[in-house]
């Protein structure tokens, strides 16, 4: 393959140590009767092994040099089709449709979008079995992160609202071509629907967990006073206030919405010019 210079803005750090790669996909671990989605195949690291296993994989790259060496790389005859796409525009629920097999997503992710990503996978979790993303550590940290735990916030509570989260391994920087300025980690997220089906609204839940870790040294009493509704009485909550948003569990989050919901039913309203 034809060595490009990375592009920054894409967020391109290619890896380019094989025992790394080998460990990524031996924790991975994918099958043919399985469906990859690789995000960003760059110079096609993770996807060159795809293909020698003969796992069907969709690999999503955005930039246009890249996918014509890729697509170079991987003919007709590969398990593996590229496509020139922006991965937050790709329709998941249409490539599961076109599949009798289990979609599975992989990616060692351009970290510019890795919020905007995760929540593009939640948005398609129906569609897709489970996922294996390598991103920026203190991020892989946030999303994992238990309550107590210093990195437990916004990120952490609005992810594992939807998924169980593991944290599967610490990257070294050394391992990348350009060397990034920090270390990575590999997080696998397997969805479950066990919480959000208690959720009356999530807009609700957004600016509630927002507002909670907007002032995290804070207690509840005192951060929810920054809710946006005119005319909210904290103490009228049967909920203990007296704790701190990061003690808070997801379940905990959700109780304490559905009883702002019920004590202040006119929260659709004044929600709606939320910045939240
Ligand atoms: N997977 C390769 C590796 O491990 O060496 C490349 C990883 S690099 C961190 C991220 C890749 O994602 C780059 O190839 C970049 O061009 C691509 N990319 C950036 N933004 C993208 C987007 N919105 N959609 C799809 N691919 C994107």
């Amino acid at each position: 393959m034809i060595r490009h210079s990375a592009k920054k803005s894409l967020g391109q750090n290619f890896l380019v140590d094989d025992n790394v790669v080998r460990k990524i996909l031996h924790h991975f671990s994918p099958r043919t009767d399985e469906f990859v989605v690789e995000i960003g195949p760059g110079q096609g690291a993770l996807t060159k092994y795809l293909a020698d296993m003969g796992v069907e994989t969709l690999a999503v790259e955005l930039d246009s040099e890249l996918v014509a060496d890729l697509q170079q790389e991987f003919d007709e005859s590969s398990s593996v089709q590229v496509r020139e796409q922006d991965i937050l525009n790709v329709n998941i629920a249409a490539i599961a449709a076109g599949t009798p097999k289990p979609v599975r997503v992989l990616g060692n992710i351009p970290y510019n979008i890795t919020s905007p990503l995760l929540f593009h996978l939640v948005e398609y979790r129906q569609d897709i079995h489970d996922a294996f993303i390598m991103m920026q550590k203190d991020v892989a940290d946030r999303i994992a992160a238990e309550p107590g735990n210093k990195s437990y916030g916004i990120l952490s509570v609005l992810i594992q609202t939807y998924a169980k989260v593991e944290y599967e391994f610490t990257v070294s920087r050394n391992v990348f071509r350009p060397r990034p300025n920090v270390a990575s980690g590999v997080v696998s997220l397997r969805w479950y629907e066990k919480w959000s089906q208690h959720i009356p609204d999530f807009d609700l839940y957004r600016v509630v967990v927002r507002t909670a870790f907007g002032k995290r040294r804070k207690t509840l009493r005192n951060a929810l006073d920054y809710l946006p509704f005119s005319q909210f009485d904290v103490d009228s909550l049967e909920f203990d206030t007296s704790q701190r948003a990061e003690e808070l569990s997801i379940r905990e989050f959700i109780k304490l919405t559905r009883e702002i919901a019920e004590a202040y039913p006119k929260y659709e309203n004044e929600l709606v010019d939320s910045e939240l």
